[in-house]
């Protein structure tokens, strides 16, 4: 299958090379062409399908043509080696709890997809060694150098935000060592994307050194996010719950929704989608007024879902053709405050005994606001509440129990480099790797 840019000023890009340049050279997001639909015999019996089986059915329709079966299989089981159960929080609410891979977060599942399709790749052609760049407010920089860690030919390097991810999100990326290198960079998030977006651009640089991306914006990362919604429906199926299905996705950089909506092209019978956003609320405006005006991102409690310019804007707004009316006959927003999200998180534990993170809290209280008679809302459970521990802890007057895996990487040594936030600099380091 071919990908195309969403500025259509670049040629069509086979698999691999969407994987790997990430970004088109237009600098726009790449799109499949086609996506193909999954078969109605499959959607009859996904309930007796496990979540391994029913992502290969998935990837094989998605990515079948470019990725040799066998192998195909291999990547997506390894990928899904953990599960993504819906728990009911309360009737008609489920979580659907995305934070039992390595790095408690949904982040995981892209990212070890990406880093295995990569290797494939790289393995079957014999590339060069292959450097990923990655911008990070938190999750992504631990799932994308733990989905790599210790991947041969591969090189990572993690931008990310001084002062603005919470400890134990850092230990997560700068205590790993081997192939993996942390940049401490002095700026927030959007200033770490623009470093790594003008490191794409760069000339002399793409000469040096074979750079790609593994932001949500690479198609390796965000089209497999697209699994546990059809898993999701097959759990709620299984429950008699499935008919009015409403996926409710705390949103920042809008990867993760955007999979959910290619799902729904796809076949996938979701009725609606609520993108939930925290003060950042760009898209929120835009599903009101049909303008899209990105501005600085705001620092809050849900700080991965920190974005002022959601990159994945493009490719919602290509999918529809720009249409304003299709788009929010689909899709409804919510936006909320950081004193929201507390009165929230406490509200739920308090009536449910449900903890949630300061990300999913905003897609169950979207829920809680908006879903209507008959319907069974899903929200996905972003990250596992302990990688808050802190603000949780205050805010619910508890003591979230912290998981051995994130004990793990607490103890473990942190390396980093310190970086202004100059893309002088930051060429000048890479041109020296
Ligand atoms: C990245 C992230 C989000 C936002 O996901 P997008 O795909 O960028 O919209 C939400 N919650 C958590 C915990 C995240 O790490």
């Amino acid at each position: 299958m071919k990908y195309y840019s969403t500025n259509k000023q670049a040629p069509q890009a086979t698999l691999h090379e969407a994987v790997v340049k990430g970004l088109a050279p237009d600098k726009g997001l790449y799109m499949p062409e086609t996506i193909n639909k999954l078969p109605k015999e499959f959607f009859d019996h996904i309930e007796d399908l496990s979540f391994q089986e029913i992502a290969y059915e998935v990837a094989k329709a998605w990515f079948g043509e470019d990725v040799e079966a066998e192998a195909l299989k291999q990547i997506v089981y390894d990928t899904l080696a953990f599960d993504v159960p819906a728990v009911k929080v309360e009737e008609d609410i489920y979580s659907l709890e995305l934070f039992h891979g390595p790095t408690l977060a949904f982040k995981d599942v892209g990212a070890r997809f990406m880093a295995r399709l990569l290797q494939y790749f790289v393995k079957q052609e014999g590339l060069d060694k292959i450097n990923v760049l990655v911008a990070t407010s938190g999750d992504t920089g631990s799932a994308v150098a733990n989905g790599f860690l210790g991947v041969d030919g591969i090189r990572v390097y993690v931008l990310y935000p001084k002062g603005k991810v919470s400890k134990i999100q850092e230990s997560q990326f700068t205590t790993l060592g081997k192939n993996i290198t942390a940049i401490e960079v002095d700026g927030v998030f959007d200033d770490c994307q623009a470093l790594v977006k003008n490191a794409f651009m760069d000339e002399e640089l793409n000469k040096h050194m074979k750079l790609t991306s593994a932001n949500s914006i690479n198609v390796a990362r965000f089209l497999p996010q697209a699994f546990y919604y059809f898993y999701a429906y097959a759990q709620l199926k299984k429950l008699g719950k499935a008919d009015n299905m409403v996926v409710c996705v705390p949103s920042g950089n809008f990867g993760n929704i955007c999979a959910g909506i290619f799902g729904w092209v796809s076949g996938l019978p979701v009725k609606r989608f609520i993108a939930a956003n925290n003060a950042n609320d760009i898209f929120y405006k835009y599903l009101q007024s049909g303008k899209y005006e990105p501005k600085p991102s705001k620092q809050t409690l849900a700080n991965a879902m920190d974005v002022g310019d959601p990159s994945n804007f493009a490719r919602i707004y290509d999918l529809f053709k720009g249409d304003h009316a299709k788009i929010t006959s689909l899709i409804s927003g919510a936006t909320y405050t950081d004193e929201q999200i507390q009165e929230t998180m406490k509200q739920c534990f308090a009536e449910t005994g449900y903890i949630l993170d300061p990300h999913g809290t905003c897609g169950y209280r979207a829920l809680k606001e908006g879903l209507k008679p008959g319907e069974t809302g899903v929200f996905l459970e972003t990250a596992h509440p302990a990688k808050f521990k802190e603000k949780v802890d205050a805010i619910i007057g508890g003591d979230v129990a912290i998981p051995e895996r994130l004990q793990a990487f607490m103890r473990g040594e942190k390396k980093n480099i310190e970086m202004k936030n100059s893309f002088e600099d930051f060429k000048a380091f890479l041109m020296k790797e």
